[in-house]
């Protein structure tokens, strides 16, 4: 289903008079209402399973790889259902200002950036009464546990700035890269008083012109009892109107806190891997609920609900590898990820139900 992005499980089952089910899975296909049952009744610890299992393959052939040098794990969260009139007891809650009460469910995502495409490492569902900090921790516990050495280092968003989730990092000998926002102001202000008085390198490639300022050992943060570095970057890119012919710049700022020593990366890296976390969370999430359908509610039961994400992260790792990995540079270059997608989709109706 979801490698052939039928989108519902009644998508599913239109499909059941196929002549190849008995041989691919040995019995009829299920009714779209008996898979969701069973999915609410899924231990999603055995899905688990087959994704370290894929991951241990992967690792063994060399498929993930480190980025900018490093092994980075990204963490982001995302918000995968409202609804006003439907809830299960895994729906967090919130108030609108038009007074209505509108329910949802959010997860946090761990994705190792890798060498050929993103790896979806896990999930966890935000539990109610929880902030998606918390939610991270509990899914940091077990990847930790799963893949102690898949990753170093974790790339995250302003929200994560919070000294218990630095410190946690610290006591698992993790480093962290996190964007540095007005929530933590007398480093963020500390930092740019230095910056002022200091030049920065500038690194031109192309239309893109990085002017990147460096400062170690802050103290600013108390709460943390570290000092930490923090890199920004001012980048100005030119391009030339078609209108007019004018040439029009455009900047834009970054700023990172790291825990990261400049022995272990330059501050390039740095901004290499900054801008790869932004990537991958605006790129990756889009091609998830775009093209994927991950955001549909097959079932709407808090373990079906986990249990068909893992299954659409499941379903993406083997897409990407077979995309990446399989398939001759040549011909992949000269098509989208879609048209590979719909080859697929093709092959599994042309196969159910053959000429
Ligand atoms: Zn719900």
């Amino acid at each position: 289903m979801f490698l052939a992005r039928l989108g519902s499980l009644h998508a599913l089952e239109q499909e059941r008079r196929g002549a190849s089910w008995t041989r691919w899975i040995l019995s009829p296909l299920a009714s779209a209402d008996t898979i969701g049952r069973v999915f609410s009744l899924i231990r999603t610890e055995d899905l688990r399973d087959f994704s370290r299992g894929l991951y241990a393959r992967y690792k063994r052939n060399k498929v993930l790889g480190r980025t900018f040098g490093l092994n980075a794990l990204v963490l982001d969260g995302h918000e995968s259902s409202t609804s006003f009139r439907r809830r299960c007891p895994g729906c967090l809650q919130r108030r609108l200002s038009d007074g209505r009460r509108q329910y949802y469910h959010r997860f946090v995502l761990a994705i190792l950036p890798g060498k050929h495409f993103p790896y979806l490492l896990d999930l966890e569902p935000q539990r109610p009464g929880e902030n998606e900090v918390g939610c991270a921790l509990r899914l940091l516990s077990r990847v930790l546990k799963s893949y102690p050495r898949a990753f170093d280092l974790v790339l995250g968003d302003g929200l994560y700035l919070e000294a218990p989730f630095v410190s946690f990092l610290r006591e698992h000998r993790k480093e962290a890269i996190l964007v540095l926002k007005d929530e933590r102001r007398d480093l963020l202000k500390d930092a740019l008083g230095i910056f002022g008085g200091e030049e920065p390198q500038v690194q031109t490639e192309g239309p893109l012109t990085r002017r990147i300022w460096d400062v170690d050992g802050l103290t600013s943060w108390p709460a943390l009892r570290a000092s930490v570095r923090v890199i920004r970057s001012v980048e100005s890119r030119s391009r030339r109107r078609q209108i007019d012919g004018r040439i029009e710049t455009q900047t834009s700022e970054w700023v990172w806190m790291t825990t990261l020593s400049p022995d272990r990366a330059s501050a390039d890296k740095i901004v290499g891997l900054g801008h790869r976390r932004w990537e991958i969370e605006n790129r990756a999430f889009l091609e998830l609920v775009e093209y994927w359908h991950a955001d549909h509610v097959y079932r709407h039961h808090p373990r079906a609900i986990e249990a068909f994400w893992l299954m659409v992260l499941l379903t993406l790792n083997l897409f990407r590898a077979f995309l990446n990995l399989n398939i001759q540079p040549v011909f992949r270059r000269r098509h989208t990820q879609l048209f590979f997608a719909q080859k697929i989709a093709a092959q599994f109706h042309l196969d159910l139900f053959p000429p």
